[in-house]
């Protein structure tokens, strides 16, 4: 599992890994978004060493930011089957880890519209899937959760957009997932026991592995059955520190 000191040993020997990500990163053409973070309502699934850069960012920051950072990840795992909120990172219309975002963010509104229908219509089922699960514990997830789906946005235009197109961005994502495999076994624990989630690896860092899921299924059933808060409120009270 990924523990606190693997992730610190990762970290202490990822510098020239980062650095090369920001240069595949550099690759992805700015782009002038008209929307300005309107779209910045999921926290996007990420590789193992975005989520690197995106830790290391959080050793920079002050410890009032973190702090708050970490308990709105922390909420935002255990209450994303509830309700659709927003990124933990956006604060006001400003993202507070805009220079290591994920490829996701930097990706948003410069695939072609076919191919984004693709990238929605296979997180659509995996979200029928995720209901389904909850389903058999017995919890009926609010169904414009489940059809809740990032519109396809036509206001990014690329600065340069003549030399951008789905391909492209494909080899560069290829890219970023090949230098996160660089990290095996943690890259591929982080896709297939987290699922690339960020809050999730958080969660887990709180409260242990099976804890958080335990305690996500807590929330999940006092909020939907019972319209009760406390054992979440409880939960983000007694969160203690972020330390890594
Ligand atoms: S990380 Fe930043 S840019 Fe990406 S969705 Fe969150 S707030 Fe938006």
């Amino acid at each position: 599992m990924l523990t606190r000191t693997v992730i610190r040993d990762c970290i202490a020997n990822s510098d020239s890994s980062l650095d090369t990500l920001m240069k595949v990163y550099d690759r992805i053409p700015a782009g002038d978004c008209q929307r300005k973070t309107h779209c910045c309502t999921l926290l996007p699934e990420a590789s193992f060493v975005e989520i690197l850069a995106v830790i290391r960012c959080f050793q920079n920051m002050t410890a009032r930011l973190k702090k708050r950072l970490y308990i709105k990840l922390v909420e935002y795992f255990f209450l994303n089957p509830v309700k659709i909120t927003s990124c933990p990172f956006l604060e006001g219309r400003d993202c507070q880890i805009y220079p290591d975002r994920f490829f996701g963010c930097r990706a948003y509104g410069l695939w072609s519209y076919e191919y984004y229908q693709k990238l929605a219509e296979c997180n659509r089922e995996a979200k029928i899937q995720l209901q389904q699960q909850w389903k058999r514990l017995e919890i009926t997830l609010p169904q414009q959760v489940v059809d809740y789906n990032l519109p396809y946005c036509r206001e990014v235009e690329a600065e340069v957009p003549s030399t951008m197109d789905d391909r492209r961005l494909s080899d560069i994502w290829n890219t970023v997932y090949k230098l996160s495999e660089k990290f095996s076994p943690w890259h591929r624990i982080c896709q297939q026991n987290y699922f690339g989630d960020l809050s999730f690896l958080f969660s887990t860092l709180a409260f242990g592995f099976n804890e958080a899921l335990q305690l996500k299924y807590n929330v999940v059933k006092d909020m939907i059955a019972f319209n009760n808060r406390n054992t979440f409120k409880q939960l983000i009270e007694n969160l203690s520190d972020f330390e890594i």
